[in-house]
């Protein structure tokens, strides 16, 4: 009379796509203090794919300021370098 469709290792599956489909679609920003910033580079060394010296040369500044989780775990890394706290990443959903 009831047919199950679907299988809980089939279920499981489903699941977790959902799960890493969620996580793959958090978005952050990062907040930057350029006051606090000493220019060390060593964001720029950790992360290049965002952050760079700007025109002034002493001063970090990221290329972009909204990140998915593609570009979290660089950013993060860059966080946790800046000897200042002058980065911080907020999740925003
Ligand atoms: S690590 Fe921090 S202090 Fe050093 S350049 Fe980057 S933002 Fe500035």
């Amino acid at each position: 009379m009831f047919n199950c469709l679907v299988s809980l290792e089939e279920l499981y599956k489903i699941l977790r796509d959902i799960y890493l489909v969620y996580n793959m679609t958090k978005k952050y920003k990062i907040v930057f203090s350029r006051d606090d910033c000493i220019g060390c580079g060593a964001c720029t060394n950790t992360c290049p794919d965002n952050w760079e010296m700007d025109v002034s040369g002493d001063k970090a500044k990221p290329k972009v300021l909204d990140i998915d989780e593609t570009m979290y775990s660089c950013n993060n890394d860059a966080e946790e370098v800046c000897p200042v706290g002058a980065i911080k990443i907020e999740e925003i959903n």
